[in-house]
């Protein structure tokens, strides 16, 4: 090369350029409140860019979203970093001090605050002395009153803007995004991902999406719909890689089981993802009772898919395919792969396979170590610590040096999983090293107990932990949901697991001698089940 070879920048602007090309035409639906098509779109972004630098947003200042899924959120997506700045993606489920928390934290200096969440944020804007500015965003005809100094409204704000904008180039290495882990233990701690990383990411997101099974999962024909919280890992990244690719995208607002199978419907989404929670609180609601699922593909992770729910979607219909990643990687490490022996089989013995973790995807190294630190045989038996490698990985937690070092001890991210490694490659987390059960000696795995308990008929949803116990240390506790006016019992599920135990699945003593039924389980702020909550319940 030579001097003035031109280096070409991993940077976000670049993911815009191709989907508007490919079509023009598609749609961004924002739920039944807005819509409009790509080219739209990318004058939108400009628009927002002009808007946000008016206002006097610099290149490294931070700008913080509170909304819901929707096409604004989008539109920060891409605008945000593109003119240099920073996206802080705002947890809104936190409890309001934790808001509080991330928000002075990341020294916020912007804020898109929805409607919705005046009433959290006006009591505690004086108490963040970085924010320099609120934008408004309403889903109504005129914005509601608010006592925040606010710079005007979205929409108004970008109807007067220009569609043209210059974006500069700049070093790929610039962070990108911010947000904060949910917190289940101590203060939430902040990730970061910078261009390079977030380009390097949807690139191989997109084509482990296109490479699945002969038939991709997402392309340009697709209609993608999130049920992961766009304010969550990126929404897994996905709706960077639908942009690049032009693919129709609904947002839904606010997750409301109804509105999303309404939604579902309507618009013709054939691609989703969403926690196990969520999707069982979808298939159960009312407007699910009529729906047809049959083709719906369906990527879930985040905690893992029960036999019990996969074995329902494969009723339905639904192409269920299971990925695993963490807020500190970005997320995606893992997805579901299937050689084409094994995708020909019938859907239900496929599940079993499919509810596994997934062969870690293009460009991720991953390990299963002992505490010794030595790689642990992919024999399906041996288990192990998941240390991953890859471009995209938080290179620490924002002003956390001493958490920072633990993460990456040792020069891997580690992930806190323990986890075999299937001969075929596939990933099996077993538990989070802090939800193992530690009984007399042995250990349970808890992911293992709720899939077997999951498979009972009359099982809407599960969760196991390990209390206290004088003389074992610790034993198992189930907190179970029955489906809807059917009867489940302590006996009935003893005399379930039984036949495991008969089969040697499990060890007698993994069955829970406590056992709570429950019309729901407490769920963390993004809706997967909260451990630590039960556990403190349950010693309480
Ligand atoms: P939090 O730690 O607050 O839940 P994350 O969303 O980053 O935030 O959660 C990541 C964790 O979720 C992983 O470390 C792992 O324990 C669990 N997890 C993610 N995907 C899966 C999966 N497919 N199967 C089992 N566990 C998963």
């Amino acid at each position: 090369p030579t001097d003035n070879a031109y280096q070409y920048q991993l940077l976000i602007k670049s993911l815009l350029l191709s989907g508007a090309r490919y079509e023009p035409d598609r749609e961004i639906v924002y739920s039944d409140v807005m819509r409009y098509n790509y080219r739209t779109l990318n004058k939108r972004i400009a628009k927002l860019a002009n808007v946000l630098s008016e206002a006097g947003v610099q290149a490294g200042d931070t700008v913080a979203v509170m909304d819901w899924d929707s096409h604004r959120y989008l539109e920060a997506y891409f605008a945000v970093p593109m003119i240099g700045a920073v996206l802080h993606h705002v947890n809104i489920r936190l409890s309001p001090d934790q808001i509080l928390y991330t928000m002075n934290h990341a020294e916020d200096d912007y804020v898109l605050v929805h409607d919705d969440f005046l009433a959290l944020a006006e009591p505690l804007a004086d108490q963040m002395p970085s924010v320099k500015g609120w934008i408004q965003l309403t889903d109504q005809d005129s914005a509601a009153s608010t006592s925040l100094p606010t710079l005007g409204e979205y929409e108004a704000l970008l109807g007067a803007a220009s569609d043209q904008y210059d974006f500069p180039d700049f070093d790929e290495n610039s962070v990108a995004t911010t947000f904060y882990t949910t917190g289940t233990t101590g203060n939430p701690k902040g990730v970061c991902f910078t261009h390079r990383q977030l380009v390097l990411h949807t690139l191989t997101m997109a084509s482990t999406l296109g490479n699945y099974e002969g038939q991709p999962l997402l392309r340009s024909e697709d209609v993608y719909m999130p049920m992961t919280p766009m304010f969550h890992v990126h929404a897994w990244g996905v709706p960077y890689v639908a942009t690049m690719l032009g693919v129709k995208q609904v947002y839904p607002g606010r997750y409301e089981p109804n509105k999303l199978v309404q939604l579902y419907q309507d618009e013709q989404v054939t691609f989703s993802h969403g926690v196990p929670t969520v999707l069982q609180m979808v298939i159960d609601c009312e407007a699910a009772k009529t729906a047809d699922f049959n083709g719906w593909k369906m990527l879930t992770g985040g905690s893992a898919p029960t036999l019990g729910l996969a074995n329902t979607m494969a009723d339905l219909g639904v192409h269920f395919i299971t990925a695993y990643g963490m807020s500190e990687t970005c997320p995606i490490l893992t997805m579901t792969y299937q050689r084409k022996d094994e995708f020909s089989q019938p859907m239900h013995d496929q599940m079993a396979r499919r509810i596994l973790t997934g062969v870690p995807i293009g460009m991720v190294d991953l390990q299963i170590i002992d505490p010794a630190g030595n790689p642990q045989p992919h024999d399906g038996e041996a288990m192990g610590e998941v240390v991953v490698r890859t471009p995209w990985l938080t290179q620490g937690y924002y002003r956390e040096a001493e958490k920072s070092a633990e993460l990456w001890e040792g020069g891997w991210l580690h992930t806190g999983d323990v986890a075999s490694i299937h001969p075929n490659g596939s990933l099996e987390i077993k538990d989070r090293i802090k939800d193992v059960i530690k009984t007399g000696g042995e250990w349970i795995s808890s992911l293992e107990l709720e899939s077997l308990i999951s498979q009972h008929e009359n099982v809407s949803q599960v969760a196991v932990v390990g209390v206290p116990d004088d003389q074992w240390g610790e034993r198992p506790y189930a907190m179970v949901v029955p489906i809807e006016g059917t009867e489940l019992t302590h006996d009935m599920l003893k005399q379930h697991l039984m036949q495991y135990v008969e089969s040697g699945q499990i060890a007698k003593w993994a069955i829970p001698e406590k056992v709570s039924i429950v019309a729901e389980i407490p769920k963390t702020s993004v809706g997967k089940i909260n451990k630590k909550l039960i556990r403190e319940q349950v010693i309480a």
